[in-house]
């Protein structure tokens, strides 16, 4: 069943937004996609994403048909108030209020944020993010409830009814790479493996059996034993 509601997916490049966005493809019968560069250290994401969405718009006539406006945001007001892993070559650590210096403050907030000023204007009503609560480093603004009351004060502040979609919050990197089986078969999960992104440091390196990517960074180790799973190693 395909809903007539319409859907803006956070898509980065990465391996969670790329299942997000064949999540919201499968479900919604228009979606747009939206992006943020911000500095990060993984850029590479972001020259991956018009390749990305040109693959899967060969994969399915349907998801063609559904698929909109892709739009790319320049947020790298973030890079500029905030040190973090992320945004400046230092050393991946742990802090003393027990979060990696990967995290950078506020950043989902921000980016569901813009996202939802987007949709108002293009009437979208649906916000679809890859954010997970299950494997994850913890971060705060990846959790549920973050998630679900930022819904409640976007749709306060913006006079409005969004619905925020968060497909992969219980899942782990396994069910994650099931998820993308079930919605668009080996030729989806192939794409995911070869043309998405997901390393810390942003190194493209060499083609491992899970993907491209440094291999030892907190990232590809997650992404790796993911999928050793997901093929039953
Ligand atoms: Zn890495």
């Amino acid at each position: 069943m395909i809903s007539s509601q319409r859907a803006l997916v956070l898509f980065s490049g990465g391996q969670d937004s790329t299942t997000c966005l064949a999540w919201a493809l499968s479900r919604y019968a228009q979606v747009e996609t939206i992006g943020f560069d911000y500095g990060q250290r993984h850029a590479i994401e972001m020259t991956m994403r018009p390749l990305l969405i040109e693959k899967m718009r060969s994969m399915s006539p349907d998801w063609d048909a559904r698929l909109g406006e892709d739009h790319v945001i320049d947020l790298s007001l973030i890079s500029a108030i905030s040190h973090t892993a992320m945004t400046q070559e230092i050393d991946i650590e742990m802090q003393a209020n027990g979060l990696p210096n990967t995290f950078v403050p506020g950043r989902n907030l921000l980016f569901m944020t813009v996202a939802a000023t987007l949709a108002y204007r293009r009437g979208l009503s649906v916000l679809v993010g890859g954010m997970c609560e299950t494997d994850f480093s913890g971060y705060p603004d990846c959790r549920d409830d973050t998630m679900k009351s930022l819904q409640v004060t976007l749709n306060l502040g913006m006079a409005s009814a969004f619905t925020i979609e968060t497909p992969l919050m219980w899942l782990d990197k396994h069910a994650t790479w099931s998820l993308a089986r079930s919605l668009g078969g080996d030729s989806l999960v192939d794409l995911i493996r070869t043309d998405t992104h997901t390393c810390y440091l942003g190194q493209r390196g060499a083609l491992h059996d899970w993907g491209y990517g440094c291999g030892s960074c907190p990232a590809c180790a997650l992404r790796a034993r993911g999928y050793q799973q997901f093929i039953g190693k």
